[in-house]
């Protein structure tokens, strides 16, 4: 499954995920991220913006962390 499936866990980020430029954006560091604007728009908690951040770069970076889905 991509990564960009931790989006899901966050009902106002799911809602706005439709708008972003990019289909599989990562919410991360992508140009005209809708979710990057509801950040600073305060649309979306910053704190929570960032709870995803750390789960999308724990997963990124923890290469043991796959066996648990194999
Ligand atoms: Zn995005």
């Amino acid at each position: 499954m991509e990564k960009a499936h931790y989006a899901h866990y966050f009902p106002e980020m799911r809602d706005r995920m439709d708008a972003c430029k990019f289909h599989n954006c990562q919410h991360l560091n992508e140009p005209h991220c809708a979710i990057k604007k509801g950040v600073e728009a305060g649309d979306i908690a910053a704190s929570r913006y960032q709870t995803y951040v750390q789960l999308m770069v724990e997963d990124s970076n923890d290469p043991y962390r796959r066996n648990e889905y194999a």
